[in-house]
Order: C-alpha cells, then structure tokens, then sequence
C-alpha cells in the first residue's frame, strides 16, 4: 500500500513544530515543543512523540532547520542547537526513527513553498530571499530545490560584498563583522540587527527595526536616511542574484518583510540595477506567511512519497 502521509518539523532554537502531512493543502499542525539543545536523546524523544501524535504511519519524515547541512560531510550546522551541530543528522535520525528523513535549510523550504503554492507559482526561476533576523534566500528551478542534498546555494547574505559608500547622497558606511565570520556580509548590514546598526552608526540612535520602519513612514528625516542607504546596499547583490538565476520573481519572508512599503523602495532599486525590464515588482511579499518553514518541509516530504506535485 502506498504511504498516505508524512510527518514534518520546523526546527529552531526555541521550538519544535511538528505536523502530519496529507496533502500540500492538508497539513494538520500539532502544539510545539521545546527544542532540547543540549540532549540529542531527548531531541529524538521530542520527534518521536509528535510522529505518535500522529497516530498514523508517516512514508517520511521531512524536517526544515535553522541551519545547512554540508554537503561534503552531511553534517549539520546548526549553532544554534548544540545537540545537533556536527552530527550526519540525516543518518543518525534515519538510524533512531528507522525512518527516511530529509532535512532541508528553512530559507530553502520558504523557497519551495513560495515556488509552489505562494508568490512564486508559475515562475520557472523563483529566488525566495528571507530579510529578517537573518538574510538567506533559497533557489528553485523548474520546481526543483536546488539544495536538495544540503549546501550553500541562494546565501546571497555572506559574502564581502556590502558598499562601503551607498546612499543619495552618498556616505562612508563601515564593513561591520558579522557573525559568519567575514567582514562587509549583506547580513551584518541589512538583516533586522544589521539596520539597527546602521541606523546607530549613522545617527547614534539605538532603536528596533519595526521603529525605524515605523518613523521611516511617518517622515523623519533619519530613519529614511538609514532606508535610504540600506536600500542601496542591499539592491545591488540582489539585482546581481536575478542577473545570475534569472529569477523573475522574488518573494520576500522574514520580520523585514512585513513592511510592504520597505520591500517596494527595494523592488524599485533592483529594478533599476538589472539587465532585464520588468513592468511588473519583482521583489515582492512572500504570499505563503504562516509557517513556512513547515509548509516547505511538508511538500518536500510529500513529494518524496509521491503525493505532491
Ligand atoms: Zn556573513
């Protein structure tokens, strides 16, 4: 008999998600649990207990992590769950639950849920970018992550590449350390962190993302300074990612993403920095906004038992 579901995860830090998955728009969610980050036995635990929750027999298991596995090795990385940082997770899950698991990075399982039932459905070229705690993007083509076995591809975010004169009229902007461990990373500038630094070096002011956005729409002068040039450093590296993939569409996820007007200041710059005219915005909201890391996780999973397209 054909397996009928899969149970998939979202797994952060903080928390585990956990659903059965029957169909791409029949994904039952269960009440999260604390992720145990120290005690790789209890972790297992915790992924048991929701697949008994299920109640049924899952073809799979199909898990997004806040982290990459390295294709090289297939060890996760995964700093922020020290229990599993450094391990074949793949293996060792498959090992404990005596079940196929696929493991996929949440930027890429935004991105897939984005190509397939979100923003970008009917595009052959979908970059979904996330802007939030951290910048990351995943890259699908012609329906097919082209991370499938783990690896780095769609993270435009690090990488040396951040002017270091950006803005109108232009201002010296330093190549703030980020955390990856390079200087002048897209993410160390224009992540949610990165605009409260600059929006600190600029003006000396310490405030949150949401109130620099929020005072950006209300008319003060600074804040739409700090926009301004975050809008021009982060338009270029993007507008070189749709020159590269040939993406026609770019679906936004992340807390950055929820200000439609700062995704649209965006979407105007990378226009005006591409070879290809569009009359139509590009970078857009992503359209898939709750859970989308177990959305994508779901459709990875049943699509390796055949139940998706
Ligand atoms: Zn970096």
């Amino acid at each position: 008999m054909p397996d009928r579901m899969i149970v998939c995860f979202d797994i952060g830090g903080t928390a585990i998600k956990g659903a059965a998955a029957y169909a791409p728009d029949d994904v039952r969610a269960f009440e999260r649990r604390p992720t145990p980050i120290h005690d790789f036995g209890a972790f297992v635990e915790t992924l048991r207990a929701v697949i008994a929750e299920s109640g049924d027999a899952p073809g799979c298991i199909s898990i997004s992590i806040a982290g990459v596995i390295d294709p090289d090795t297939e060890q996760a990385i995964v700093a922020n769950i020290p229990c599993i940082h450094g391990r074949p997770l793949g293996a060792d899950l498959t090992a404990a639950l005596g079940l196929p698991v696929i493991i996929a990075n949440d930027a890429d399982c935004f991105a897939i849920a984005e190509a397939s039932i979100g923003a970008g459905r009917g595009h052959r070229a979908v970059f979904g970018a996330i802007m939030g705690s951290g910048v990351g993007g995943g890259l699908v083509i012609d329906g097919k992550l082209i991370n499938a076995d783990g690896g780095f591809a769609g993270e435009w975010g690090h990488g040396p590449v951040a002017a270091t004169i950006a803005g109108h009229p232009p201002i010296s902007v330093p190549s703030f350390q980020c955390g990856c461990g390079l200087k002048g990373c897209i993410d160390a500038v224009c992540s949610a962190r990165g605009m409260e630094k600059l929006h600190h070096y600029l003006h000396g002011e310490t405030f949150t993302s949401e109130e620099i956005i929020d005072a950006w729409q209300e008319g003060d002068l600074a804040a739409a300074r700090t926009i301004d040039v975050l809008v021009d450093i982060i338009a270029s590296p993007l507008a070189l990612v749709i020159n590269i993939t040939g993406a026609t569409i770019v679906p936004v996820g992340g807390g950055l993403s929820n200000s439609p007007e700062l995704l649209a200041a965006i979407d105007t710059a990378v226009r005006a920095r591409i070879l290809r005219s569009f009359d139509r915005p590009l970078v857009v909201p992503a359209t898939c906004r709750i859970e989308p890391g177990l959305i994508g996780a779901a459709l990875l999973g049943l699509r390796a038992i055949g139940r998706a397209p």
